[in-house]
């Protein structure tokens, strides 16, 4: 019996009071003693009410003391969860190797995410900031970015930018992000900074993304510890399963050393085009050999994606019925389809703006 029932079953009333409350209104039951000063005192007739539903429904001292402590013990559970189910679900999008659609992933993910009413923060986290000038801020003039935020020279709020997406908020890179990689190296506890600096931020978004940089650098050591999971785009062409092994490794090492709970999400098939047998050999390659999760969905190789970010928009501002939109929808409908393994609940969102378009 879980504690709903329970709840409702035994003490309807007492079920609606807040959390403070209901302990102590049982304690008091029970005992029939006095509130503790300070707490809200419980009006005599509240309390028989209460005392002739335990009785009706034949509980025991002893049981019903059990009940109590049971009671209390589910309802912090189920406090900590709800705590738990609101905070954001982190993705960092990653592989070492260049140019396999990282950025594009990230971009167009965030975009269909935040459009199924996902509050959505996409965090730029390598210096060349394509993800940034993809999404129309201006690497060149920005003069805040994810380098401030780490150093903490910039509270977090003022690094957010709105997007054209109503949903959809960026933090975005510059070029001398890669000066941590230097600035970094002797300083105590360097792989946590982004995980730090996120963690203020988890309780407002339902999805953080982080685009991460070509390379296994502290860059993307940092990303990876900030991350919950991490989705590894791959290229459908020769050698691209090269060096995914190494990334494996690398996530393997986090998941034992720092007791990290990493979850590989899953390989996502890009620049993948079914009339070729090149592609299609990586594709089966890919799905006999991985050894965790390959997405159904494959991005197919299609112009309108690469022309999307010259205009500053993702792909659902740009060219909607383009074969490259309709597969990134179908990722995120997939990412989210995951929400109910994990728990996670979401409340419809009813903004009056969703679907505006703010430029930032
Ligand atoms: P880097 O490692 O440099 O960060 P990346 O892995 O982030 O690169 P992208 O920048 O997303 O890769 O993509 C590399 C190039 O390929 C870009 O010019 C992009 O527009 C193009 N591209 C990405 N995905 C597709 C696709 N499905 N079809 C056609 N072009 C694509
Ligand atoms: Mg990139």
């Amino acid at each position: 019996m879980d504690f709903e029932s329970i709840a409702s079953a035994i003490s309807p009333p007492a079920h609606h009071l807040c959390g403070i409350n209901l302990p102590i209104l049982r304690l008091r039951f029970c005992f029939g003693g006095q509130a503790p000063p300070g707490h809200n005192p419980i009006k005599p007739d509240f309390v028989a009410k209460i005392k002739k539903i335990y009785q009706k429904n034949g509980i025991p001292a002893v049981g019903g003391m059990l009940l109590i402590i049971y009671e209390f013990f589910a309802l912090r559970l189920k406090n900590s969860y709800h705590i738990m189910r609101a905070m954001a679900r982190v993705i960092a999008i990653c592989n070492a190797k260049g140019g396999v659609g990282k950025t594009t992933t990230a971009v167009n993910l965030s975009a269909y995410l935040a459009t199924s009413g996902r509050r959505v923060l996409l965090v730029d986290f390598d210096p060349q900031a394509n993800a940034s000038s993809a999404l129309g801020s201006d690497h060149l003039r920005t003069e805040t970015s994810i380098y401030h935020g780490l150093l903490n020279e910039v509270p977090s709020e003022k690094l957010i930018k709105q997007t054209t997406l109503f949903n959809l908020h960026l933090i975005p890179a510059a070029p001398h992000l890669a000066g941590i990689l230097v600035e970094f190296v002797n300083l105590p506890e360097r792989e946590h900074f982004l995980r730090k600096f996120l963690h203020g931020l988890r309780h407002q978004y339902d999805y953080i993304i982080i685009d991460l940089p070509p390379s296994l650098s502290l860059l993307t050591i940092n990303g990876l510890i900030a991350a919950d999971e991490v989705l590894i785009p791959v290229q459908a062409e020769y050698y691209s399963l090269e060096g995914i092994g190494q990334l494996l490794e690398i996530i393997g090492l986090i998941q034992k050393n720092l007791r990290h709970h990493l979850r590989v999400n899953g390989a996502l098939l890009t620049m993948y085009d079914k009339r070729e047998h090149l592609s299609r050999e990586v594709g089966k390659n890919l799905r006999t050999h991985f050894p965790h999760n390959v997405f159904e969905t494959e991005i197919p190789r299609s112009v309108a994606l690469a022309e999307a970010p010259s205009f500053s928009k993702p792909i659902l501002l740009y060219r909607p019925d383009s074969p490259g939109a309709i597969a990134y929808r179908h990722l995120a409908e997939e990412i989210i389809s995951q929400e109910k393994n994990l728990g996670i609940e979401h409340e419809a969102v009813s903004s009056k703006n969703f679907g505006d378009f703010n430029v930032i």
